[in-house]
């Protein structure tokens, strides 16, 4: 459907839990989460109500992400009945990538269509140090493991932040040398724990020239046609086999192109990254609200849907929420 500034809403990022195996310093606190009940979060027989009727609005796309996904219970059984669903087209994950490479066969074999993996370092130390885990081997072998696999559509996501990760900005950028993946850098978000951590993101103009200094000319691609376009814009480095995209979405708003909402893990639309206008889903499903009635209610929120962020403004609507309630 259009939302009010006739933007058409095709894609649904779902939030399956706030919990994680990992600990960025970015996202979250070094002593986790609160720990949520079961109560708290949406079951998976409410999450598929919701993208059932979601993809009546023109939902075609969907995200599972987290926290860590791929803790979650049962995320086979929902991928599999997700599948199901008619008029969704894609499915995809985000990962860290610790449990990979025990699950990239379930995980293709359950339908999903395309993998995110995140990872901000080559080195051991710095990993340790960033995710306050020590599991950058595990991530590795992820990666392969998910090639091997058979997966068409893989992308590395890393987040440069100045002074942290610096050094790795090319080599990671590397690893699209002879893998045919794409390897993107996304700008730090002034959310959560990153706005409270008074950590900076590295601009993208200085990822370019890391990137460059090392591997060569970036060459610019046209966007890709026929699918479900996100913000990235990629580039092409000669003789590798992947490609290296860029999301800047604070230098760089393309709001005006959003085609988004998010589910977080208790059954919030949210509607906006950086906004907290949003609508509660959980107390009508549990409520035993129609089909009908909750259909109202998706279209009155999507069409409620903000102009803009507002990450570089002051202003009054910015979402206490960290990342790993969102999902990214
Ligand atoms: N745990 C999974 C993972 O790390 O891929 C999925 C959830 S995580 C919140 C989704 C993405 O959000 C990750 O790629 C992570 O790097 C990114 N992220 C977290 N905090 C961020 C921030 N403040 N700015 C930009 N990206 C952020
Ligand atoms: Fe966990 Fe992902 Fe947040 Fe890292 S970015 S703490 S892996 S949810």
């Amino acid at each position: 459907m259009l939302d009010g500034f006739s933007r058409k809403i095709e894609y649904l990022r779902i939030s399956l839990t706030d919990r994680c195996n990992l600990r960025c310093k970015y996202c979250m606190p070094a002593e986790g989460v609160p720990k949520n009940s079961h109560w708290d979060i949406l079951t998976l027989e409410e999450i598929l109500r919701v993208v059932r009727l979601i993809s009546k609005l023109g939902i075609k796309k969907i995200r599972l992400t987290g926290g860590e996904p791929l803790i979650r219970r049962n995320l086979l059984l929902l991928i599999k009945e997700i599948r199901k669903i008619p008029a969704i087209e894609n499915i995809a994950i985000t990962t860290n990538g610790v449990l990979l490479a025990d699950m990239a066969q379930d995980l293709y074999e359950a339908g999903i269509d395309q993998l995110n993996i995140s990872l901000d370092t080559m080195r051991k130390e710095t990993f340790a140090d960033l995710c306050r885990v020590d599991a950058l081997e595990k991530v590795l072998q992820g990666i392969d493991t998910a090639i091997k696999t058979g997966f068409s559509d893989i992308k590395i996501n890393c987040v440069p932040i100045k002074g942290v990760n610096d050094e790795d900005i090319a080599e990671l950028a590397g690893l699209a040398q002879n893998r045919p993946i794409k390897v993107r850098y996304i700008e730090l978000m002034p959310v959560g724990c990153a706005f409270d951590s008074g950590l900076k993101g590295l601009p993208t103009s200085e990822v370019r020239s890391l990137i460059e200094k090392k591997w060569g000319t970036l060459h610019e691609l046209p966007p890709a046609k026929g699918k479900i376009l996100g913000p990235a814009s990629y580039c092409k480095l000669d003789g590798f086999s992947g490609e290296i995209g860029f999301i800047d979405a604070l230098e760089h708003k393309f709001c005006d192109k959003c085609n988004r909402v998010r589910l977080t893990s208790e059954g919030f639309l949210k509607l906006c990254l950086n906004h907290k206008e949003g609508t509660d889903l959980r107390t009508p499903l549990r409520k035993g609200k129609s089909d009908e009635e909750l259909l109202e209610l998706l279209t009155a929120a999507i069409n409620q849907k903000p102009q803009e962020h507002l990450f570089l403004e002051k202003n009054d609507h910015r979402d206490k929420r960290n990342m790993y309630q969102v999902g990214g």
